[in-house]
């Protein structure tokens, strides 16, 4: 029997203001444990939560940017438990009125594009952080993490294999970022993500029983941790089991995912309406003042990179990425570079390059201008595009320019053909075996003379000239 996954995600995305979301403490990562934090993020008696109105502004562009509808008026709920790092005994969320509902994100597949709907976006408040240190006898509470603002981003279960929720993770990500409003970094837990996977009979209507994943930190893990859990939950029902509602925890060591807890137990939140927070009322005004600020969103730049530069669909796709790096490129081709000869090195040497240096765009020690000057260098004849990678590596290394390092290090391209001849004309004498053997006909030996003499020149000699000189010697010997 086939088959098929279902597949809905619940994305938590730490939103990009400076202070929490109902008080004004910092919301800076890594800071001593306990020392971002006032009465309101700790749950003081008599203290009153008071909405950012930024992390409110952020929902709403996130809400626009993903083409869900504004709700008029929404408010925050009481989501009732109890637990170490939650010192109020209930976090403040969204519950029955959220402030964005429906909408959707549309992510490439192998041969097409597919629209995966959004249920909804809510606000919350994020909990502290419980630390279990070796062996003593007690945990410590870290509540410098109370209160930082969250948005929940709810897909409907309109995925249905890992790839297709890995592609809308990351399309999800990229949006977040281009509006500013997340960090999108994974390993530092700013964009968390769950999932609710069944499976069923292919052709079937009716949905499975749903499991709940949770503790996937990268896209990877996104992936591995629903592939085990379908693979799991199809060889369970061709066996003849049967599936339990629970939640399930993802171990990246081993691949696998092993029960948290089954929903039997599951809590039962008493949500009722927050009496300290005033409900959130929306306005067109504030909409459109939103909307006016929202930057070209990812699938408008890629379209634009095609139609305006002529790129291919892999170039626009890697430029556009990162924001960042998208307005790197088109500086460059601003300053005057050929489009797709700047994209060539940014996605080659550029791209190594940073990696190997664990550098971002925004670190990149070659400018923009700097990479249109080494171009307009090549296309002179200066230097060889070979040589050029020199000359880029250096730039990378000394954040000078071309023509500096071109100077500085003799690099100019040979192509006083006097000068060429001369090195033609001694690498010619002092291989005759080769020079015999490729006049018999060994067409391949001509690579060998070019590179002896390009060697000789240290990589410097003007290929072309090199290749004729070449070809007009070996004839006539
Ligand atoms: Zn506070």
């Amino acid at each position: 029997m086939q088959y098929e996954a279902v597949i809905g995600l619940e994305v938590h995305a730490q939103l990009s203001t400076d202070t929490k979301i109902f008080c004004s403490c910092s919301t800076q990562f890594g800071a001593e444990p306990n020392t971002h934090t006032c009465p309101v993020c700790t749950g003081m008696p008599g203290s009153l939560p008071v909405l950012n109105a930024k992390a409110l502004q952020y929902a709403i562009k996130t809400g626009l940017a993903v083409n869900a509808s504004i709700a008029p008026y929404s408010r925050f709920a009481r989501k009732n438990y109890f637990y170490p790092d939650l010192p109020k005994n209930y976090q403040i969320s969204q519950y029955e009125l959220p402030i964005c509902e429906g909408g959707f994100i549309e992510i490439k597949t192998d041969d097409s594009v597919k629209r995966i709907n959004l249920t909804r976006i809510h606000l919350e408040e994020d909990a502290g952080k419980n630390i279990h240190e070796g062996s003593s006898p007690y945990s410590l509470v870290d509540f410098n993490r109370t209160g930082v603002p969250l948005m929940e981003i709810v897909s409907e279960p309109d995925i249905r294999t890992p790839r297709e929720a890995s592609a809308y993770m990351r399309k999800l990500r990229d949006i977040l970022r281009y509006l500013e409003v997340c960090d999108g970094n994974m390993e530092q837990g700013s964009l968390r993500c769950d999932a609710n996977v069944s499976v069923r009979p292919s052709g079937q209507k009716e949905f499975g029983v749903k499991v709940e994943l949770k503790n996937m930190n990268s896209f990877r893990f996104v992936e591995k941790a629903l592939e085990y859990e379908i693979g799991r939950q199809i060889k369970l029902l061709e066996e003849g089991g049967t599936i339990r509602q629970e939640t399930r925890l993802f171990d990246a060591s081993t691949g696998t995912t092993h029960s948290m807890r089954s929903k039997e137990q599951a809590h039962d939140y008493r949500y009722f309406p927050d009496p300290d927070l005033t409900p959130i009322i929306t306005n067109q005004e504030m909409i459109s003042e939103i909307q006016r600020q929202m930057p070209e969103l990812p699938d408008a730049k890629y379209k634009r990179f095609i139609d305006l530069y002529g790129l291919p669909a892999l170039d626009a796709e890697m430029l556009v990425e990162d924001k960042r790096l998208a307005e790197w490129y088109e500086e460059a081709v601003r300053a005057g570079g050929n489009p797709k000869a700047i994209s060539n090195w940014i996605m080659g040497d550029l791209m190594r390059l940073l990696k190997e240096d664990n550098k971002t765009i925004d670190d990149c020690p070659i400018k923009p201008l700097h990479l249109v000057k080494m171009l307009s260098l090549i296309e002179r004849g200066t230097i060889s595009g070979k040589i050029a990678k020199t000359v880029f590596q250096e730039m990378f290394k000394t954040a000078k320019d071309a023509e500096v390092i071109v100077r500085e290090k003799g690099l100019v391209q040979i192509s006083d053909s006097s000068e060429i001849e001369k090195t033609v004309d001694e690498i010619v004498a002092a291989n005759p075996k080769e020079v015999e053997r490729y006049i018999k006909g060994e067409d391949k030996l001509f690579g060998f003379f070019a590179g002896q003499v390009m060697k000789a020149t240290k990589g410097k000699a003007n290929p072309q000239m090199v290749n004729e000189l070449l070809k007009k010697k070996l004839i006539r010997s």
